[in-house]
């Protein structure tokens, strides 16, 4: 966590001027203390139910962070067969990794179960082809759309009407016909509705419908509630409140499995709640500009290195770490890229001077899993502080990055 020592600001005991210092901006900067401490946090929030984690890698894919989820326990949830190799090379037993692709053929079915991961298939067309090629030998997990809106931002739902997510709750009839036709092993139902879920209501009118659903499928090891879990981005945020959530679905799971006549496993599938506030994204002011209407400060960054704030209207808190003490003005804090890349508008900082270094708060989910090299600008670098110490774990590109997978021609 980032806080002000002696007048200076630290990460786990870390001076951040000095990572700026040593590592350049753009930068990437995670505490896996952090990490631990959500990780532990959700592990203990459902009293009395066997609970199982998977990490879902598309918020922050850093191989080194892959590697300490599964220190601490978690298995991993990939959305793609590149994700499965990615957790397979940090060390995941393939069984431990859940993989929810949305929209890919058959082939890359395939690949996954080739690599012995764990399928979640998320429509019927995939079904029918997996049971006539797979039938009984490989077990399957089925996603459900409950058709529930949740969520803090129409373009984060994805468990609504319209939602190209999961097999409708209505239509498991007909999930059922491909199930018995080819003898398929369903061993888990899923649910994921979304993020920025605020209370356990939204959980347990899901969680509901795939009980009922339960009752059809037999084998089954786990449910999967995967994930939406909110946490705070400005300091005023109704955050979820997780210890109470836990409670009200835990009592309400373990009644479930009393009736089904088995004690499941309980899945979640969280990315932000692990890893968005372990991350501080540092950049240089580069300008300080007065126009007729707003001060803005230009900084080396933009919508290619963190395109929440445009791409969904994310509110990242932001610090001028070069300058506790100085008096607060309003500034809008843009990017270089050319667009409008507008990070903040109207935002209290402590004076800002050209060459300070600011610091975006909740960087660490998706932040550099999503950044580009829009304009050719270079991806930023990667820090990892662990045990107190600073880690690059990623280096920022060069020019050749830029040109290793074009091919010139000769003309
Ligand atoms: C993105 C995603 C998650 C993680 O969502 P967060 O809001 O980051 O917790 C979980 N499961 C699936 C299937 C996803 O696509």
């Amino acid at each position: 966590m980032m806080q002000l020592v002696n007048g200076k600001y630290q990460i786990d005991g870390v001076d951040v001027l000095q990572i700026a210092q040593d590592f350049g901006t753009p930068v990437y900067v995670y505490s896996a203390e952090t990490m631990k401490r959500q990780y532990k946090r959700l592990s203990n929030a459902f009293p009395g139910v066997k609970l199982h984690l998977h990490y879902a890698c598309k918020a922050l894919s850093n191989v080194n962070v892959l590697k300490y989820m599964k220190q601490l326990g978690a298995g991993l949830d990939a959305v793609s067969i590149q994700e499965v190799d990615l957790g397979l090379h940090a060390g995941f037993p393939a069984n431990e990794i859940l993989y929810t692709p949305n929209g890919v053929g058959m082939d890359e079915i395939d690949q996954a179960i080739a690599k012995g991961v764990r399928i979640n298939i998320d429509n019927i067309s995939i079904l029918e082809q997996f049971g006539a090629k797979y039938g009984a030998k490989v077990p399957v997990c089925i996603r459900v759309n409950p058709h529930i809106m949740a969520g803090g931002n129409a373009k984060i739902y994805t468990g609504h009407i319209d939602s190209k997510f999961g097999i409708s709750y209505y239509q498991l009839r007909h999930v059922l016909r491909v199930v018995n036709l080819y003898g398929i092993q369903v061993e888990g139902l899923h649910m994921h509705t979304g993020s920025d879920i605020l209370d356990a209501e939204v959980f347990i009118r899901g969680a509901e419908l795939l009980f009922d659903a339960a009752q059809d499928f037999k084998d089954l090891k786990y449910m999967d509630f995967g994930s939406g879990f909110k946490v705070a981005y400005k300091s005023a945020d109704v955050t979820t409140d997780i210890e109470d959530i836990g409670d009200k679905i835990a009592k309400r799971f373990k009644e479930f499995c009393e009736q089904y006549g088995r004690s499941l496993e309980l899945w979640f599938e969280p990315g932000k709640f692990l890893v968005s506030e372990s991350g501080y994204f540092l950049v240089k002011t580069n300008v300080v500009k007065q126009t007729t209407s707003t001060m803005f400060a230009g900084v080396d960054s933009g919508l290619n290195h963190l395109i929440r704030p445009m791409l969904y209207d994310a509110y990242h808190n932001i610090t001028n770490v070069s300058n506790p003490d100085g008096i607060e003005r309003i500034y809008a804090v843009v990017g270089y890229i050319c667009e409008t890349d507008t990070f903040g508008w109207d935002r209290k900082l402590n004076e800002v001077k050209e060459g300070d270094v600011l610091a975006f708060h909740n960087a660490g989910a998706y932040g550099f899993s999503m950044a580009s090299n829009y304009n050719s600008r270079f991806r930023p670098a990667e820090v990892f502080i662990l045990d107190g110490k600073a880690h690059l774990i990623r280096r920022r590109e060069t020019f050749e990055d830029l040109l290793q997978t074009q091919i010139e021609l000769q003309f």
